[in-house]
């Protein structure tokens, strides 16, 4: 597809590729795990065996690139799989500085067998440009890692501010944008030199594959090692799930559009109910990262927020256990709208306040969400 087209167009379009054998509109699946090698012993395809490259994943690979704005992009099998890779292709003693608010699959990974592995982890607000600046060591701190807006607080950390703080260490800075997506935010742009998603979520949008996904500024020596981890860990992809994530991404801009609008008229409409005494969302000019999301984030704050319940935990749960369009579930991204109680998944130690709900918004009709929400506060 040539370029020029505006991102929602690439996504919608999947770059536009059309196969030249079959005329079909719609990229295939390549199942096969082994390619033939050529009579001489090379491989003139460029490919050997699927844990090293995969047909399926090249269209999806390039959409990422395409949208994200980076040079290459790696499929994993999870989330997980491509946030670990990234601090896997470090040495043990390398230091790296990550949030205190975070995916807390990640926040445990990292404090327990990263940390056992030797990996020095330091957690600091990343919303305190001063705190990140003195946490970040000159020479010593490999990488710096966000997750803007953070799960599930939706903190908003500073993107170009942060990696001009590790560039100036020569650190690296790697973002987890699966809040954001690339419909409202470019941190390649903003100067991160890797963009992490949970595909699981927002860009598969469907609730149902896992995959993660590692976008590159450039193809450095990071970037080589990360290759390295993928291929000999193993820890890639199916054909069939990189093909539907495909078939998600089409859809992104317009599911992610239609969440934000939802998610700012919900937040809206939660101020200031009574048993509710705190809402967490950027779209609100209350919330105190809101000016820096208008700056950092365009078309939209996110189709995530949290409320808080007066009576704490348990009238928390109560809340959630009396909606009945609302699916009370864990993840986030997806077309049906979910609540989470989240402290009880986080357990001890999760920085996260016992009367929080979290609340994954849809695409269902936005006065059904409310409705729905507003009959289970008031039941309480
Ligand atoms: C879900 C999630 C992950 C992990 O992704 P999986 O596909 O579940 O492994 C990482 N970061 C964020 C922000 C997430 O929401």
């Amino acid at each position: 597809m040539s370029a020029g087209w505006r991102p929602e167009t690439l996504a919608a379009q999947a770059l536009g590729r059309v196969d030249p054998r079959t005329g079909a509109i719609v990229p295939g699946i390549e199942p096969a795990t082994t390619f033939l090698r050529d009579p001489d012993g090379g491989y003139r395809t460029g490919r050997s065996y699927a844990r090293a490259d995969n047909p399926t994943y090249e269209p999806v690979e390039a959409l990422l690139n395409a949208l994200e704005g980076g040079a290459a992009s790696l499929l994993f099998a999870s989330g997980m799989a491509a946030a670990t890779a990234v601090f896997q292709a470090l040495d043990p003693g390398d230091h790296v500085v990550v949030p205190r608010v975070m995916y807390w699959a990640l926040r445990g990974w990292l404090m327990g067998p990263a940390t056992r592995w030797g990996l020095a982890v330091e957690m600091v607000d990343t919303t305190d440009l001063d705190r990140l600046a003195v946490a970040v060591l000159p020479g010593r701190t490999k990488l710096v890692w966000l997750e803007t807006p953070a799960n599930p607080t939706w903190a908003v950390s500073d993107i170009a501010a942060a990696a001009e703080i590790a560039h100036r260490a020569g650190a690296l800075l790697a973002v987890d944008s699966t809040v954001a997506t690339p419909v409202l935010s470019r941190p390649l742009a903003l100067g991160a030199d890797l963009v992490m998603h949970a595909a699981t979520k927002y860009l598969n949008g469907h609730s149902d594959l896992l995959a993660g996904t590692l976008t590159t500024r450039r193809e450095d020596g990071l970037w080589e090692r990360l290759r390295a981890v993928r291929l000999q860990q193993g820890g890639v992809l199916g054909s069939f799930e990189a093909w539907l994530l495909l078939r998600g991404m089409r859809t992104l801009f317009p599911r992610v559009r239609q969440s934000c609008t939802s998610a700012q008229a919900l937040a809206e409409a939660l101020v200031g109910h009574s048993v509710v005494t705190e809402v967490l969302y950027p779209g609100l000019a209350s919330f105190p990262g809101h000016a820096l999301a208008a700056r950092q984030m365009h078309g939209g704050f996110g189709g995530m927020l949290s409320i808080r319940i007066r009576g704490g935990a348990e009238a928390a749960i109560a809340t959630a256990a009396r909606v009945r369009l609302w699916k009370r579930a864990t993840s986030l991204g997806g077309v049906e709208s979910l609540i989470e109680h989240r402290a009880s998944v986080e357990g001890p130690g999760s920085p996260v306040p016992d009367d929080l709900l979290r609340l994954s918004v849809g695409l269902e009709d936005p006065a059904d969400l409310r409705d729905d929400l507003t009959e289970a506060l008031a039941a309480g």
